[in-house]
């Protein structure tokens, strides 16, 4: 067993074992939730932005100043909460610390927050290289996306899209850095089996990632790509 099953292993048996704690504040969870009421409710819900990207504004637009320079190829996104405490304390213990059970708690706050405009007939979650699948032991994208399909009776196609290109960390990259690093960075395994998908990350920062999935799918003959997120960075400094 490696150390990530390992540490799995061990999550998963301490579920049983011991009452769930929220995993923010330490507090019992209600009804064996990892979540206490108080800090579900803290997650900044993301209703107020652009219409096409959800970039979080002080007051709605259809489509915010870099949108309409360079209009996103997707149909239509749902993004419901943004990226900031403690939401993002949870998807670091998920991304980076091989908490499962933050990745539970993401998914379902995700799954009770609303319902996406069209439901799709399939989900591709945005794939991660074999080299950070293989360090990591998951799929972070595919783990949020698992209880949504299910929640919305869609099948899932995880493999689907490849990453056949790894690509440097975007973190410290800006917008144009980050859409010339994931050019050709993907590609699909197969005829899609769906005309209408929705691709699903977990954090969206400027979208080029999610971008460029929507572009290898519709140029693979996907008729209508919606994307799906987990949450939206507010705009540094916003
Ligand atoms: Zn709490
Ligand atoms: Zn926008």
């Amino acid at each position: 067993m490696d150390a990530t099953a390992l540490k799995q292993w061990i999550a998963a048996a301490g579920r049983f074992a011991l009452p769930a704690r929220c995993l923010v504040c330490g507090d019992p969870g209600p009804a064996g939730r990892e979540l206490c009421h108080g800090c579900r409710a803290s997650l900044v819900v993301n209703d107020i932005g652009c219409a096409r990207c959800a970039i979080p504004l002080p007051s709605p637009v259809a489509a915010c100043g870099t949108c309409q320079r360079r209009p996103p190829p997707w149909s239509a996104l749902w993004v419901p909460f943004v990226y900031t405490s403690p939401l993002d304390g949870l998807e670091a213990r998920f991304k980076f610390a091989g908490s499962l059970a933050a990745g539970r708690v993401l998914s379902t706050c995700w799954g009770e927050s609303g319902e996406p405009v069209a439901v799709p007939e399939l989900l591709v979650p945005v794939p991660l290289h074999t080299r950070r699948l293989r360090e990591r032991g998951y799929n972070q994208a595919l783990e949020l996306a698992k209880p949504l399909a299910r929640r919305f009776g869609v099948r899932l196609a995880h493999d689907l899209l490849r990453r056949v290109r790894a690509t440097e960390a975007q973190t410290d990259l800006d917008a144009t850095l980050r859409r010339r690093n994931v050019r050709g960075a993907f590609a699909v395994q197969r005829m899609p089996p769906a005309t209408h998908v929705a691709v699903v990350d977990d954090v969206m920062t400027t979208g080029s990632t999610l971008a460029e999935c929507t572009r290898v799918l519709l140029a693979a003959g996907v008729k209508r790509v919606d994307v799906w997120a987990l949450a939206r960075t507010p705009r540094p400094g916003g």
